[in-house]
């Protein structure tokens, strides 16, 4: 899959989001979004603990998906961005190119 389609797919689900909870006229939706983002920022640190035996016995019941976790930060950052009117293609590219620059 291109990043191209990630980005567009990423776009439909911010859609789809919106329109099967009713969100089109949510003042509050980035907040919401936000919130979602970090949720998803706290599971994939809790898998990345689980993975070395950093969390108590107990605290987590399935088996740890860092992979499915990565994605989910990936997509609720991409969501995210498109609520706020950001191109996140454009911003990423523009930020690897500063970083390309950079003298080490
Ligand atoms: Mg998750």
């Amino acid at each position: 899959m291109a990043s191209k389609d990630v980005f567009a797919l990423a776009k439909e689900e911010h859609a789809r989001i919106i329109r099967e909870y009713h969100l089109e006229k949510e003042p509050a939706l980035k907040y919401m979004m936000l919130a979602k983002l970090m949720e998803e920022m706290g599971e994939l640190s809790e898998a990345v603990l689980h993975a070395d035996s950093l969390q108590r016995a107990g605290k987590r019941t399935k088996k740890t998906d860092i992979e499915g976790e990565i994605a989910d930060v990936m997509l609720g950052t991409l969501i995210f961005s498109h609520e706020l009117g950001i191109d996140a293609e454009k911003a990423f590219l523009k930020k690897m190119a500063c970083i390309k620059r950079r003298k080490y």
